[in-house]
């Protein structure tokens, strides 16, 4: 099974944070871009290849109309074997939301609605250059409710400007409050030119200490923990069976094909991505152009090595015995060395059935840890 992602790159603000695929929303522009997707979709069929996944990601997908979430899911459905039960996820800001609009997009055949809210705290929101308040956010929510989703997911930012501990939790309360499905908890990664660097020198504003945003996620995780949530991946949470389906296939080794301006596909052992441009891609599939670029082979290390990078973020680990007979990789064997200093500091375990997985203490330390395997070429 595969699974399906369809980048949608129009936002209706710039937010100051933000190093994503993404640019202004301009109408004509969407119109010929929805096309295009169809376009690209349609050229790539392969009916007998089975998808129970399509994630709508941008961006704001939520800017898209309701006929054109159900064109393209419709040509997703002519292309693959999409299954019945199939998750279909769509991300969406909650201030370009109302119940008439949830409505029309779950009658497009959307299953599953992922809330980019990042606090319930409005002086923090506003920082960030969001466009919706916490009461937005719980109108959002109401609203998905009431035009019958019964999957959401929400998502919050911890390690904010400004942000104190209690201040990260009072938002991890809300959340819970809310009760949604999911949840996913990032950290604010502020990149080199970022426009909100600027802003936190004007405001006078920094990130809390180190030991801080360490005690913000533990704390956050019990909470969720205590609520009823279970942590399945370093940044996610979900009651029983509400993981995210299409999330799992990047974090277990599966298969999927990217649709629209910079989507990535990974299908075995081929890998591409496509031209980021918005107006590029479009103008090229107008012309019948391929969108592809870097399309390029995977050698065995590199998905062995991926394979284990990706899996560690489970919380159920990287199963060996799958690494052994897919890649002929003996993690123990060839870096048996170099992780029991992490095993012994109880960071690194093993769990049942042969698998490797870190423990939440070394989840705060998962990227010293991974070190070990992108250090040296996985052999
Ligand atoms: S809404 Fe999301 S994708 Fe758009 S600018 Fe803000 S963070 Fe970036």
């Amino acid at each position: 099974m595969i699974g399906i992602y369809l980048h949608i790159p129009f936002c209706a603000a710039i937010c100051n944070y933000c190093n994503f695929n993404r640019g202004l929303f301009d109408g004509p522009l969407k119109t010929r871009y929805v096309q295009a997707l169809v376009a690209e979709i349609r050229a790539a069929a392969e009916p007998g290849t089975a998808a129970d996944t399509i994630f709508f990601g941008g961006g704001t997908p939520s800017l898209l109309e309701p006929g054109d979430v159900a064109a393209l899911i419709r040509a997703c459905r002519d292309a693959f074997a999409v299954t019945p039960d199939a998750e279909v996820t769509l991300e969406a800001n909650p201030e370009t939301v109302d119940e008439a609009r949830l409505a029309g997009f779950r009658d497009a055949g959307i299953t599953r609605l992922s809330y980019g809210v990042q606090s319930f705290r409005d002086e923090e929101l506003t920082r960030l250059g969001r466009l919706h308040t916490a009461d937005t956010a719980r109108r959002a929510l109401d609203a998905a409710r009431a035009a019958g989703f019964d999957n959401v997911s929400l998502d919050l930012m911890m390690w904010l400007p400004g942000q104190s501990v209690d201040a990260w939790l009072s938002s991890v309360d809300a959340l819970i409050a809310c009760g949604p499905e999911h949840a996913s908890l990032y950290l604010l990664e502020i990149y080199p030119n970022a426009p909100l660097r600027d802003e936190m020198a004007r405001g006078g504003w920094s990130v809390a200490p180190d030991e801080d945003a360490a005690a913000m996620y533990l704390e956050a995780m019990a909470r969720l923990d205590a609520a009823g949530y279970a942590q399945y991946e370093i940044s996610n949470v979900a009651r029983p069976g509400r993981q995210s389906r299409h999330n799992l296939k990047y974090w277990q080794d599966g298969a999927w094909a990217g649709f629209g301006c910079g989507a990535h596909s990974t299908r075995g052992d081929r890998r591409w991505r496509n031209v980021s441009g918005t107006g590029d891609y479009v103008a090229r599939l107008e012309r019948g152009e391929t969108v592809r670029v870097d399309e390029a082979a995977r050698p065995r290390e590199e998905r062995a090595g991926e394979a284990i990078f990706m899996g560690l973020r489970l919380t159920d680990g990287v199963d060996l015995r799958v690494l052994r007979d897919a890649y002929g990789l003996d993690v123990w064997n060839d870096y048996g060395t170099e992780l029991a200093p992490f095993v012994e500091a109880g960071l690194l375990v093993h769990r049942p059935g042969e698998r490797l997985a870190l423990t939440r203490d070394g989840m705060l330390v998962a990227n010293e840890i991974m070190m070990v395997f992108i250090g040296r070429s996985v052999r």
